[in-house]
């Protein structure tokens, strides 16, 4: 295939930005609230997985798919929606070269808005973005993944195959990635398990600069 990209969008944890270095700290908020409305829903065991793979993925989506009790969801709900960052933000260690490519950048992030906001905040990179849009959990019409990347290339006048799709996760920018024909890349983080459904897989951004050149 060849390749004539003119856009990237970019998701933002587990992408650019490793959630983990936010520490244990600044989310024991959220797992206490959970663990203290959790009413034997789950099992310890249960309970640990949940919190683990609440590093990797949105909470709606981890609330769903570990069974979460409707109290448990209004309080890890409530919770989240207080967190914010103050702190400097580094991500990962190869941001430089989004400076290198010459397309024009955008940034597409599910979660909680007050939150991702304040990531992208404590990154120091909005610059280097022609546009900024958070898929905000609970937030109503919410256009989600596929409706925000189809949007951008409509307004900007992109044709799907100049728009490529930069995340980790198969189930959610890949998968919209490819319902939208755009090219889809799978951003192989550290705990990132590669997915089969991306047209191309790569470690870190300098790879993604070897693709587009
Ligand atoms: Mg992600």
């Amino acid at each position: 295939m060849s390749l004539q990209v003119n856009a990237i969008i970019f998701d933002l944890d587990n992408c650019l930005l490793d959630p983990r270095e936010l520490g244990e700290a600044f989310v024991e908020p959220v797992f206490s609230a959970i663990r203290a409305s959790n009413l034997g829903t789950l099992n310890e065991t249960q309970l640990l997985a949940a919190f683990e793979d609440l590093w990797q993925r949105p909470f709606d989506t981890v609330a769903d798919e570990h069974g979460f009790s409707a109290t448990m969801r209004a309080a890890g709900c409530r919770a989240y929606a207080t967190l914010e960052v103050t702190a400097k933000l580094h991500g990962y260690g190869d941001l430089v070269v989004l400076n290198e490519l010459k397309a024009v950048k955008f940034l597409v992030s599910s979660g909680y808005r007050r939150l991702q906001r304040s990531k992208i905040e404590a990154l120091g990179f909005k610059e280097l973005f022609a546009e900024i849009h958070i898929d905000a959990i609970g937030e109503a019409n919410r256009p989600g993944k596929e409706g925000l990347f189809a949007q951008i290339a409509r307004r900007w006048r992109f044709a799907p195959r100049q728009v490529m799709i930069v995340g980790d996760n198969g189930e959610s920018e890949i998968a919209a990635g490819n319902r939208l024909k755009m090219p889809t890349v799978q951003l192989l983080r550290p705990r990132v398990t590669q997915v089969l459904n991306a047209d191309f897989h790569i470690d870190d951004l300098w790879q993604l600069k070897v693709l587009l050149d």
